[in-house]
């Protein structure tokens, strides 16, 4: 996909600006804004070449793939890994302690899973379907606050914030309405005060929306594919 590291670095600078003006159009400051950088679609070289590009958040959606970039990175030791993908409750022992941030909660039989085999706390994100297509993983907005309440009884899941994905192809107006209705819901998460789901973070925008998302509060933005195009 990529023709080494030139394109990268270039992609790289115009997400910089694109992030920098989305975060300025909302009086927003760009260091609120995380970029994860995706890099599910590229090989270990390329990875390393996001990280050596100064991107230390680096999600990955398959189990296997993870590891192994996980074992071929090694020197990049300050690498925080995100896991994206729909995770299944017989993969959760192999990945749950090697990873940063989890951004798939969005059941109790897996969080029974989790609450097993970590070995401390996890950071996750409880994943929204706020577009409410049969297709997507994740909870309907109105099962949202119920199921948090229930995480209440796993100590070993911190509930950082929400996560959502746009549909594609989704009208800029639609867009700005679904990230809204997910900030909404995730102040009103914070405003209860649970210690254990200060629900902080928004993670949502992906190369299609991360501009929209950002003027509506995401504070982790989970870019792939516009790193890699040419
Ligand atoms: C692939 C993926 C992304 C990145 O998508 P792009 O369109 O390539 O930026 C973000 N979030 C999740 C959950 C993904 O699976």
């Amino acid at each position: 996909m990529v023709q080494g590291y030139q394109a990268l670095a270039k992609n790289s600078q115009s997400i910089q600006a694109k992030v920098g003006e989305a975060a300025k159009s909302s009086n927003r400051k760009p260091e609120e804004i995380q970029i994860v950088a995706v890099t599910k679609s590229v090989d270990i070289e390329t990875t390393r070449q996001v990280f050596q590009l100064g991107y230390q958040h680096l999600a990955e959606n398959r189990v296997s793939q993870l590891l192994e970039k996980q074992a071929a990175l090694q020197d990049c030791a300050s690498v925080k890994w995100h896991f994206i993908g729909h995770l299944q409750r017989r993969k959760v022992k192999l990945v749950i302690n090697k990873i940063d941030y989890f951004h798939a909660l969005d059941r109790l039989s897996l969080a029974e899973e989790i609450q097993k085999r970590a070995e401390r706390e996890i950071r996750c994100f409880v994943q929204v379907n706020v577009s409410n297509e049969a297709s997507k993983q994740g909870l309907a907005i109105d099962e949202v606050i119920n199921f948090i309440k229930e995480l209440k009884a796993f100590s070993k899941i911190k509930v950082v914030g929400l996560m959502t994905m746009a549909p594609k192809n989704a009208s800029d107006e639609t867009l700005h309405q679904f990230f809204t209705t997910l900030k909404r819901l995730q102040m009103r998460i914070e405003a209860l005060k649970m210690p254990y789901a200060p629900c902080t973070e928004l993670s949502m925008g992906m190369s299609q929306d991360y501009p929209i998302a950002i003027q509506e509060g995401a504070t982790f933005v989970r870019i792939g594919t516009a790193f890699f195009i040419n």
